[in-house]
């Protein structure tokens, strides 16, 4: 089977470990719960930042938020793995900027995913990525974003959100934990 997977939030934590570094930059510390219950994608807004602000901010820390100890969620390396030692095809399909796609890819690879050649894609906006989605013929797809599972909805594809705060309204099936991928496969 082909299986295809966004990366920010959905393999790894990136919005918490961003929210900690906002939290250190601003001299803050506004609690997780706070974070939990946040309706968008985006962080500013607890730190009383405009949505210009909240951009510039996660700008001036991108580097640190892209490339330093952002978690994978739990299970998500060994489940991935497993996968590939099944014999599956995982396929990595981001919207980073073009110009941190090949930084991003070793810093996976760094983290313990395995990346083969030609199974990472990045760059394009979130309307795009259906086109790779079913370009790649994928059975399976995993995404956080609501603006890219919207695009996904009764499409051959078995898309599934991962779970967030900012995702709940959307009628799509769900993986809470990575953990939890065995089970779907089967059931679905
Ligand atoms: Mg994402």
């Amino acid at each position: 089977m082909k299986f295809g997977f966004d990366i920010d939030d959905t393999l790894i934590n990136l919005r918490e470990h961003a929210f900690h570094l906002y939290n250190k930059k601003l001299d803050q510390n506004i609690g997780l719960n706070i974070f939990h219950s946040l309706k968008t994608v985006e962080i500013h807004e607890p730190f009383g930042l405009t949505a210009e602000e909240g951009w510039q901010m996660w700008n001036s820390l991108l580097e640190e938020i892209y490339y330093t100890t952002c978690p994978p969620f739990p299970y998500a390396v060994e489940t991935l793995n497993e996968l590939v030692e099944q014999g599956h095809e995982i396929y990595y399909i981001t919207s980073r900027p073009k110009v941190h796609g090949e930084r991003t890819k070793k810093w996976m690879i760094e983290n313990g995913f395995r990346v083969k050649d030609g199974h990472f894609f990045y760059g394009m906006n979130d309307e795009e990525k259906v086109h790779i989605i079913e370009e790649l013929g994928l059975d399976y797809f995993f995404d956080d974003k609501p603006a890219v599972l919207e695009t996904l909805i009764h499409r051959p594809v078995k898309a599934f959100a991962k779970d967030t705060s900012y995702n709940q309204h959307l009628q799509l099936p769900r993986i809470f934990c990575w953990s939890e991928l065995k089970k779907i496969m089967k059931n679905s």
